[in-house]
C-alpha cells in the first residue's frame, strides 16, 4: 500500500451560496471504520436548498459545518481495527446516513430514520464526500459492482437509490404504467428504473422544456409533457404516480394523474400539497405513500440489479468538475438548467 498524505484538500458550505476549500489533516481510521479515497462525489438537490444557498433546519439536524456532499463513492485505501469484511482495495457505495444500529428503524434497515442522537449524515452531521478521503464507518458501506464506475455508484448513494425505493415501495411491476412528476436527476432515475423493471409505458412531466427534452433524449421516459396533456396519454391515469417535483403543484398533478385504486409516492422533499379529500383520494381509493431515501437492503438489491441490467446511472449526470473546481461545480447545479453535477477524480469512470 503506498503511503498515504498527511493533508487533503476538502470543501465546506458555509452558506449564502458560497463554498470554502480548505487543506485539513487525512483522518485516521478508528474502529469499524474505513478510510475511502473518494472517487466521486455527486451534488444533491437538498445540498443546494438546505445547506449551499442557506443553512435550514435547527439544532442536530442542521448541517454542522462538516465536509460537504452526501453521495461518495470511492476506493478502501485503509481499514482499522475491527473490520470485517472488507480490504483495502475494495469499492464501495457509501449509504449515507450513519444510523445507531440499534433503534427500531435502523434494525428495519432505515437507518436514515434512525431515532438515536447519535444518527449522523454524511455532509451533514459528519464529513461528506467533498474531499481526496473520507471516514466511514464498514456498516455503511456496500460493495460496488465491477461492471459499475464510481460515479455510477455516487449516483446510487442518494438520487438512485431513493427513486428505486419509491417504485418498490410503490410495487410497481410490468403490469403498471408510471407517471413522473418533475424530471430532475431523481425523476430521471425513476423513469430509468421504472423502464428496467418492465413497466410499458413511463409518463413524464416537468414545466421546463429543457428537463423534458433531456428526459427523451436520455430514454428515462416513453412521453414527457406539460402537464396540461397528461391525460390524452394517461386517461383515467398512471397506476403509479412518483412525484420528484417537491411543490405543491407537481404532487396534486401526482395525485389526480393517478387512476383509481392507483398509488401515488411523495418523493421529492419541500412542498405544500392541498387536497380536496374525498374527490382526490377517498372516492378513488388512492393510496398515498411517503417515501424517504432508501434502506440498506433495497440500495443492496439496486447494485445488483443495475449490474444485471447493464444500466448506468451515470448517464443522468451532465457536467463533471475536479475538487479544485468545487465552487463552479455548486455554481452549475445551482443553474438548474442541466442534470446531475458531479464532482470526481481522474478514475471516477474506472
Ligand atoms: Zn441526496
Ligand atoms: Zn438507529
Amino acid at each position: 500500500m503506498s503511503a498515504l498524505p498527511d493533508t487533503m484538500l476538502a470543501a465546506y458550505l458555509p452558506g449564502g451560496s458560497r463554498t470554502e476549500s480548505r487543506t485539513v489533516p487525512v483522518p485516521a481510521p478508528g474502529h469499524g471504520q474505513v478510510l475511502l479515497k473518494v472517487r466521486a462525489s455527486t451534488i444533491c438537490g437538498s445540498d443546494l436548498r438546505a445547506i449551499y444557498r442557506e443553512h435550514l433546519g435547527s439544532g442536530p439536524e442542521a448541517y454542522q459545518g462538516v465536509v460537504g456532499g452526501h453521495e461518495p463513492c470511492g476506493e478502501v485505501v485503509a481499514v482499522g481495527p475491527g473490520c470485517t469484511a472488507t480490504v483495502v482495495g475494495d469499492r464501495r457505495v457509501v449509504y449515507h446516513i450513519s444510523g445507531c444500529g440499534l433503534c427500531d428503524e435502523c434494525c428495519r434497515g432505515y437507518p436514515v430514520g434512525c431515532l438515536s442522537p447519535r444518527r449522523a449524515a454524511y455532509g451533514w452531521q459528519r464529513d461528506g464526500g467533498h474531499a481526496e478521503y473520507l471516514l466511514a464507518e464498514e456498516k455503511d458501506l456496500l460493495p460496488l459492482p465491477d461492471s459499475l464506475t464510481y460515479l455510477d455508484g455516487a449516483c446510487v448513494a442518494c438520487g438512485f437509490g431513493t427513486a428505486y425505493e419509491a417504485l418498490r415501495r410503490a410495487d410497481v411491476s410490468g403490469g403498471d404504467t408510471v407517471l413522473i412528476t418533475g424530471l430532475g436527476p431523481v425523476g430521471l432515475a425513476a423513469g430509468l428504473l421504472a423502464r428496467a423493471l418492465g413497466v410499458p409505458l413511463v409518463v413524464g412531466t416537468d414545466v421546463s422544456a429543457e428537463r423534458r427534452a433531456q428526459a427523451r433524449a436520455l430514454g428515462a421516459v416513453h412521453h414527457a409533457v406539460e402537464a396540461g396533456e397528461l391525460a390524452v396519454l394517461l386517461g383515467d391515469g398512471a397506476c403509479v404516480s412518483v412525484d420528484c417535483s417537491g411543490n405543491g403543484a407537481g404532487q396534486l398533478t401526482a395525485v389526480r394523474h393517478t387512476r383509481r385504486w392507483g398509488r401515488a409516492v411523495m418523493v421529492g422533499e419541500g412542498g405544500t400539497l392541498t387536497l380536496d379529500v374525498s374527490p382526490d383520494l377517498i372516492h378513488r381509493q388512492v393510496t398515498l405513500i411517503g417515501s424517504w431515501v432508501t434502506s440498506v437492503h433495497l440500495m443492496r438489491e439496486l447494485l445488483q440489479n443495475l449490474d444485471r441490467w447493464g444500466l448506468h446511472p451515470e448517464c443522468v449526470v451532465t457536467d463533471r468538475f475536479p475538487l479544485t473546481e468545487v465552487d463552479t461545480a455548486y455554481k452549475t447545479a445551482d443553474s438548474g438548467r442541466g442534470g446531475k453535477v458531479a464532482i470526481v477524480t481522474d478514475e471516477a469512470g474506472a
